[in-house]
């Protein structure tokens, strides 16, 4: 049988390095942290406590900043929550964002208080004048707003217009927002456009980013319960992500919001906009296995906790495709029959045996981190989408 070659000539101009560059945002400051621009995609929460409780709600940020959440956000729905806000900021070290729905009066008296940020669903406010009240408060207090539009609470007229929730309806309702808040000369605002269906919210980041330049709060509302909410997650925000779009992330999990850092920096990890530890590559195994993988991951995920070195590690098990990523990696093993080459920027450095893998996988880290430091390359380098090797980033 005959076939038509296909035309390859369109392979050369493809790019080679397929990230894309994170999408232009003007920068927003939130308390000593700063949301836009080439700053790294900073990681929220939400508590879960009631705010009032103030013991239990500082309880809850200290353990979220001990796992290196960056900003958090405490409901406000009442006036007793309100009056703790103070209590609050002064015992703990991210700042302190108030979430405010349906009561502009609670927006107006959360700004009486020492926060860092409002949030607001606008689309549950109350109309545009109580908007206009919140946003003047918000301009004379000098403290940002992020405007939370939710698929699931658009002005009527709005999905009338559309005809159901989508994302031009969602746009659209931002924009608005945005341009009344432009007409009081505020521009500190950061956008969400949330969605618990993924393909809405992807496309909704998709649009508003061709049209606006301020910075997006990015996640996938009401995902539920890990671990699907977490794969849901990852499956929505790795598109926008990748496209460039996002300045900050939460990650929306049912119970303890603790789990959701870890969640977000691993997604932020795997799409390479900020990479913060050794990214190991490790096979799934089969029946051509010729080391105990399992247990060489599991010993080097142990050795490698907490440290922060954007090196890319690769451990396969047998000779199929070891040395072909063991090249790609920073630092690879291709192993075969109890034993293994390491390689190191491609090159062969040594041969181990499989009982000295991990140590030897540990030293060829720490010499590479010293090359790296020795050659001026510092662990605290800017994202550069489009590096071959990963991008070091806090
Ligand atoms: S690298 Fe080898 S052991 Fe691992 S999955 Fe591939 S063929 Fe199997």
């Amino acid at each position: 049988m005959s076939i038509t070659p296909r035309d390859l000539s369109r392979l050369q101009d493809a790019p080679r390095h397929p990230a894309k560059p994170r999408h232009k945002t003007r920068e927003v400051c939130v308390g000593n942290r700063v949301i836009g621009g080439d700053n790294p995609v900073l990681v929220q929460s939400m508590t879960t406590t009631d705010t009032f409780d103030v013991e239990a709600t500082v309880a809850q940020i200290k353990r979220l900043e001990e796992v290196e959440c960056e900003l958090v956000r405490v409901t406000v729905p009442k006036p007793e929550d309100a009056a703790v806000l103070s209590k609050i900021r002064s015992r703990i070290g991210i700042p302190l964002i108030c979430d405010i729905h349906f009561d502009y009066k609670m927006a107006l008296m959360a700004l009486d208080h020492p926060v860092d940020k409002i949030r607001i669903n606008p689309g549950n406010i109350g109309g545009y004048d109580r908007f206009r009240q919140v946003i003047r408060k918000a301009k004379e207090r000098g403290l940002p707003m992020r405007i939370g539009v939710n698929a699931g609470s658009l002005e009527r007229e709005l999905v009338e217009k559309y005809g159901f929730p989508c994302p031009p309806a969602m746009v659209e309702s931002a924009i608005r927002y945005i341009e009344i808040a432009e007409s009081e000369g505020y521009h500190d605002m950061i956008v969400s456009l949330k969605s618990s269906d993924v393909p809405t919210a992807v496309e909704a980041y998709r649009l508003f980013a061709q049209m606006c330049d301020y910075p997006t709060h990015i996640g996938i509302t009401e995902a539920g319960k890990p671990p699907y909410a977490v794969t849901k997650s990852a499956a929505g925000l790795a598109p926008i992500l990748l496209d460039g779009i996002g300045d900050t992330i939460r990650i929306s999990l049912l119970g303890d919001p603790v789990p959701e850092i870890a969640a977000a920096f691993d997604i932020l990890q795997a799409t390479q906009r900020r990479v913060r530890k050794p990214e190991l590559i490790a096979c799934p195994t089969c029946g051509r296995l010729a080391i105990d993988l399992e247990k060489i991951i599991a010993d080097l995920e142990k050795r490698l906790e907490g440290r922060r070195t954007a090196v890319k590690v690769s451990v396969l098990g047998c000779v199929v495709n070891g040395p072909g990523e063991a090249r790609e990696a920073d630092i690879g093993i291709a192993a075969g029959n109890g034993k293994g080459v390491i390689f190191r920027n491609g090159d062969i450095v040594r041969h181990v045996l499989e009982a000295e893998m991990v140590d030897a996988l540990i030293e060829e880290i720490d010499h590479w981190e010293s090359d790296q430091e020795k050659a001026g390359k510092s662990t605290k380098e800017t994202p550069a989408p489009g590096r071959k090797r990963l991008p070091v980033v806090v």
